[in-house]
């Protein structure tokens, strides 16, 4: 089943054929690749950008696009693992990131149904999270209120309430974006180095590479495969009278509401990808509709994964210190809107030479081990788990990335990595890098 939001693009645009030289080439036609791409075109950059399929196809298709400084739990997290002040660049960025989005839709005046809307995070029964949070929101200077009064079904104990936060519709917008740019669709990069990107029928000369591919399309430099994988959740698009204003998270019961304008959208269910092999998780998210929107019809089911850092900060920032023209821009974490917006200023400005305040907080050369550690010796023993079993597995369903043992989830019917986070449809097509290649016939 599609999204609620695709279709919003009909546009097909040329495949990069032969070779082409400008002066930035953005690589991947997400969020965060078009947002950087706008904004190196507008300071007066030549700019091109490669997709490997359509714009929009991967993440970003399937998002539920809450623009908000609020992140779940984050405050309570940065404070603790890299201190206040971290914190409150993190706060401070991302709700510029949020004021970024309202600019570019009112001066092309971009028909995305933008609103500003408060954010909650909400719990039903521990608040003991919420009130750590409450108080790191304090220290980052956010503008909050904790409450009980939501316009959710159900009550709640406490909530801590962010204020002009933005939700959209994330292809209108994007695709607007899009109109601005010179794109490649079906173009895939299969080769980038220092002034050079080759796709499978052309390649682009550029001074300036930007990867953001969602997960990185190179392994080494930067090793972002040891410092990221990737979460799977599900979403349900409701058709209902009833209404919600504002947008929610439990972190409680994994649980994220926002309405949009058939109803009410419902995320949760998430799992490391390639860590379903039971399934279930949509069935649990519909009886959690059912028994909260009872008269609702389901719109539409999808799922969605995203890159999780070991920090819970993103990577952006140049690719390696062997590589100070190429950038990237990963590693958010299920927040990638703001964060794009972030990117779109930190990246051009590295390129330009301008100093950003934010440069230090997101440098993908960071090294926060003690942050880090529990979640790199998971990585590590999955990595170890899943190589060692694809030796034993055979080809169709050993993941074309590093080779390691493919699982099947039965909510998606898809062959996935429990390592990195490829996916690949009952068939052995490529949907989710950072594997590029279908699996063998
Ligand atoms: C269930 C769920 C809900 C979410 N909801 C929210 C939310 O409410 N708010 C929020 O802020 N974030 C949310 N997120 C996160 C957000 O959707 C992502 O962080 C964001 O969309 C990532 O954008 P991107 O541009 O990095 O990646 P993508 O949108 O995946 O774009 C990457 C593009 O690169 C292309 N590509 C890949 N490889 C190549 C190659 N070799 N050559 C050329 N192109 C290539 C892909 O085809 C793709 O189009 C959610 C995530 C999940 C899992």
């Amino acid at each position: 089943m599609e999204t609620i939001w695709q279709n919003a693009d009909s546009e097909e645009r040329d495949r990069l054929t032969g070779v082409l030289r400008t002066d930035c080439v953005v690589i991947g036609a997400g969020m965060a690749g078009l947002m950087v791409a706008y904004e190196l075109q507008k300071r007066g950059f030549g700019v091109v950008l490669l997709e490997a399929d359509r714009v929009c196809c991967g993440a970003t298709a399937r998002t539920t696009a809450k623009i908000t400084a609020q992140h779940g739990l984050i405050y309570s997290r940065l404070v603790r693992q890299h201190g206040a002040d971290a914190a409150k660049l993190y706060y401070e960025s991302n709700s510029r990131g949020i004021d970024i989005y309202e600019k570019i839709i009112r001066d092309k005046e971009i028909d995305c149904d933008f609103s500003r809307v408060s954010s909650y995070v909400y719990a039903r029964d521990n608040v003991y999270d919420i009130i750590e949070e409450t108080f790191a929101a304090c220290k980052v200077g956010a503008r909050f209120a904790y409450t009980s009064q939501t316009q959710l079904p159900f009550p709640v104990k406490g909530a801590l309430r962010f204020d002009m936060q933005g939700q959209f519709h994330p292809l209108k917008f994007a695709c607007a974006l899009a109109k601005e740019l010179r794109i490649f669709e079906k173009s895939p990069v299969v080769e980038i180095e220092d002034g050079r990107v080759r796709t499978t029928q052309g390649q682009v000369f550029a001074h300036y590479i930007v990867n953001t591919t969602h997960y990185p399309v190179m392994d080494v430099p930067g090793f972002y495969f040891l410092r990221q994988h990737q979460e799977r959740s599900y979403v349900l698009a409701l058709r209902t009278e009833y209404r919600i204003e504002g947008m929610y998270y439990s972190p409680e019961d994994d649980r994220s509401l926002r309405g949009y304008d058939g109803g009410v959208i419902i995320g949760g269910e998430s799992h490391r990808t390639g860590n379903n092999f039971r399934g279930g998780c949509r069935c649990r998210l519909r009886e959690f509709a059912q028994k909260y929107y009872p008269q609702a019809q389901v719109d539409s089911v999808w799922s969605n994964q995203d890159v999780m850092t070991h920090d819970g900060l993103p990577f952006i920032g140049r690719y390696s210190l062997f590589s100070p023209r190429i950038f990237v821009a990963t590693g958010f974490n299920k927040w990638g809107m703001s964060l794009s917006a972030v990117a779109s200023q930190l990246i051009p400005d590295l390129i330009c030479d301008r100093k950003n305040d934010y440069e230090k907080l997101y440098s993908p050369r960071r090294v926060k081990l003690r942050a880090a550690a529990k979640d790199l010796i998971k990585d590590a023993g999955y990595s170890v788990r899943g190589l060692a079993s694809g030796l034993l597995t055979d080809k169709k369903h050993r993941c074309t990335h590093m080779g390691c043992a493919l699982r099947y989830n039965p909510d998606e019917k898809s062959w996935e990595c429990p390592c990195h986070g490829s996916q690949f449809d009952p068939q052995g097509k490529n949907i989710f890098t950072p594997a590029n290649r279908n699996l063998p016939g």
